[in-house]
């Protein structure tokens, strides 16, 4: 059976549980070569692994802490020297510290920054050498409506997200006329480990227009669509799902 992914090879970011592992899913069952990372959950990230390849697809982990920078070129050039290759680059890995701002500690709002922001820069610098030198690529970046839309509680977050926006955008632009096509999208309130936690579940469903919660395949369908030529002339563009919330 052939897939719509098949020979690409697909790097994830944050691969073991939610919305990570449901692209990790997604790409594999379409024929994806899918490389993932995670940073501490080796017993998810191996369960991931076995369900992908029971069901006859390709899947690898690899443990790296996004946030340091050997780390990150040493998981890149591994998958390289695998592959020669990749293809797709979904940087997804991402953290929330909520607090009020003037209550918060320093180090719990860099933590968030180092992670969702430079998490995303240290991964990308060291995937578009290999994307430029094939002339060839796709990168997709995992913001939030918290990127477009202030959160009280979330200044920490909400600025790590928007600054993935304005990095798609500059990096769209300094990378499109090489071939390599750099989105975001933003999704609203999914069903994952990161919103299990948040209060007034029912009062949130009250607000958004599709009165439910959005499920993390409903996110891995559109990074499908923007790492497919189905997107050919999508560039440097943001995408929000969340069910009409912020709309
Ligand atoms: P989860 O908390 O379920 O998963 C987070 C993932 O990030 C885990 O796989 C975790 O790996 C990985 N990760 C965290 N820190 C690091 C690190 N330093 N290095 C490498 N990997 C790391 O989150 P979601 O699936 O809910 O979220 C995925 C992305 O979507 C995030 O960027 C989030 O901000 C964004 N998002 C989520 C929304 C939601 O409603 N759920 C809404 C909008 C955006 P490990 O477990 O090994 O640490």
């Amino acid at each position: 059976m052939s897939g719509k992914f098949d020979n690409q090879v697909i790097v994830v970011t944050g691969g073991n549980r939610g919305i990570g592992k449901a692209i990790v899913k997604a790409f594999s069952k379409e024929g994806g070569k899918v490389f993932f990372i995670y940073s501490k959950n080796v017993d998810e990230a191996e369960t991931v692994v076995k369900q992908v390849r029971d069901e006859g697809c390709f899947c690898e982990m690899i443990k790296c802490n996004i946030t340091n920078q050997k780390e990150c070129e040493h998981a890149i050039t591994s998958i390289i020297k695998q592959t020669g290759k990749i293809d797709v680059l979904i940087n997804n890995a991402g953290i929330t510290k909520d607090g009020i701002m003037l209550m918060q500690s320093s180090d719990d709002w860099k933590s968030v920054m180092d992670v969702n922001f430079f998490g995303t820069y240290n991964i990308t610098r060291q995937v578009i050498l290999n994307m430029i030198k094939n002339r060839c690529g796709n990168i997709i970046n995992v913001s939030s409506v918290a990127g477009l839309h202030g959160v009280a509680g979330q200044t920490n977050y909400c600025s790590s997200k928007a600054a993935i926006i304005g990095f798609t955008k500059a990096l769209s632009r300094e990378i499109g006329g090489k071939n390599i096509r750099v989105n975001a999208i933003a999704p609203g309130y999914i069903e994952t480990d990161m919103t299990d936690s948040i209060p007034n579940r029912d009062i949130i469903i009250k607000n958004i227009p599709q009165k439910r919660y959005g499920k993390p395949e409903e996110v891995a369908s559109v990074a499908m669509f923007l790492a497919s030529g189905e997107s050919s002339y999508v560039n440097g563009a943001t995408i929000v799902i969340d069910g009409g919330y912020t709309a």
